[in-house]
């Protein structure tokens, strides 16, 4: 058992490794620059974060839909986005060591690989898109590109949408999923990899109530936050000034977090106008306007886009759990998203009785609930593994389970232990794990 170390990124990235969350990817043949794979309880943990994005975003909603689009798109959707001229980051090389870095993120003249000053060469534009081909000629014409953003689905299927379902303005699409970015300088763990999850909604609004509609999804975003585990107190809002926002954007707030090494970007919100609707009408030709059902006027809507990023989500819940009590090490996840809602296990691995009684109650509410089974070693060691993943009850089967069919449960954040009866355990789960969730929405 590893003892906390004094810088957090460490703490974190050790954790992440030793329990399951995350692994370096392709670990075995050396790794692949910056990325990283989700281990056994990394990717319950980010399930979870999804599931619950989709139900408070899409299913609890009347008024948001969902798609799941082809990551590989027509080059024309990026010829209409812009992305394709102008998705681009400013590049410098280092003379000496020929390193090469992002211009915007280079803090002082030093480079920040050999310590060489103004070694610098001029930046030029570097694009971000991520190329491929599709069939068996490496040519031109079979070139495509990972999409870098899950955003301009929702424009290129927005008349399917409005076609096929009873959507009334204003009106959200939504998606989550994976996007690709050749970033120049990937790192600090999962938080810059050049291949990433997003969860976007682009909400469909008339122009004159874009701004009401701008005030309801920074809230909405603030109320994520709470549900998910983030720590309010390490999100900051920046208003992003005129001149330094995306052309099309008339408003853009990025919601910034605490990381260990700095503050930067977790979301952002912005208006984006008409932009990607006027745009992929003229490169598509199609007409994509929505017809108002009681004035029968037609217009393109404008869009608010709250967008977040997945693995950016992770690591800020992780940050935010991590909690050190002397000697104890645990993750103080909100229920709803922890890998497992409680671990059973029998008091003593060779005591075929215990191990029978628990196999059943595990049994029993698997079908229900993301569960953890550990009869390895002895119960204070089990409870130390768990409090790592941050499982919020740990339920043992002894001797007087046997007799009074009750069993303890072990409380993550308090230690504290009390004894239920096992015909109420289902009830127990569900009213401290999803009865909590419930209660937020
Ligand atoms: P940055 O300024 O950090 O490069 P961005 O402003 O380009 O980010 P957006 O285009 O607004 O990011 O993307 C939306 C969200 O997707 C971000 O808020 C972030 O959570 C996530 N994201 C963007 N790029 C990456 C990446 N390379 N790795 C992981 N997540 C990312």
């Amino acid at each position: 058992m590893s003892k906390p170390k004094d810088n957090p990124m460490d703490n974190i990235l050790s954790l992440a490794k030793r329990r399951g969350f995350v692994f370096p990817g392709s670990e075995i043949y050396g790794g692949l620059a910056n990325s990283w794979d989700y281990g056994p309880v990394g990717s319950l943990l980010k399930k979870n974060i999804k599931d619950l994005w989709w139900k408070m975003f899409v299913e609890s909603r009347e008024d948001v839909v969902g798609i799941d689009a082809s990551l590989l798109m027509n080059t024309k959707v990026w010829e209409a986005s812009g992305h394709l001229k102008e998705f681009s980051d400013p590049l410098v090389e280092c003379k000496k060591c020929h390193g090469r870095f992002r211009e915007d993120n280079l803090e002082g003249d030093k480079c920040p690989s050999c310590g060489e000053k103004e070694s610098f060469t001029e930046a030029k534009q570097f694009n971000l898109m991520l190329k491929t081909f599709l069939g068996p000629a490496e040519e031109e014409a079979n070139q495509v590109y990972f999409r870098p953003e899950t955003a301009q689905a929702m424009f290129v299927d927005f008349k399917n949408v409005l076609q096929t379902t009873r959507v009334k303005v204003p009106f959200g699409i939504a998606q989550m999923g994976k996007a690709f970015r050749n970033e120049i300088t990937p790192g600090n763990f999962i938080f810059r990899t050049r291949e990433f999850e997003q969860m976007e909604i682009e909400y469909f609004v008339k122009e004159k109530e874009w701004a009401e509609h701008f005030e309801h999804w920074r809230q909405a975003m603030w109320q994520w936050m709470e549900a998910v585990g983030i720590d309010e107190k390490m999100v900051h809002e920046l208003e992003i000034p005129d001149g330094e926002r995306a052309h099309y954007s008339k408003r853009t707030i990025d919601f910034e977090f605490d990381y260990p090494f700095g503050r930067k970007e977790l979301y952002g919100l912005a208006y984006r106008t008409d932009f990607d609707l006027k745009n992929h009408e003229k490169g598509s030709g199609q007409n994509l306007k929505y017809r108002d059902p009681e004035t029968n006027e037609e217009f393109l809507p404008h869009v608010i886009e709250p967008t977040w990023g997945v693995d950016r989500t992770i690591l800020a819940v992780l940050v935010s759990a991590y909690t050190e009590d002397g000697d104890r090490v645990f993750l103080k996840l909100p229920p709803r998203i922890a890998p497992y809602k409680a671990m059973i296990s029998p008091l003593l691995a060779n005591k075929p009785e215990l191990v029978k009684m628990a196999k059943e109650i595990f049994d029993d509410l698997k079908t229900e609930f993301s569960l953890a089974w550990d009869d390895r070693g002895n119960i204070g060691k089990r409870y130390y593994a768990q409090d790592e993943i941050g499982t919020p009850y740990c339920i043992t089967v002894d001797f007087d389970s046997l007799e009074n069919k009750e069993v303890t449960i072990r409380d993550r954040d308090t230690g504290t232990q009390s004894r239920v009866p096992i015909n109420e355990l289902r009830t127990f789960l569900r009213t401290g794990v999803w009865g909590e969730a419930h209660s937020q929405k």
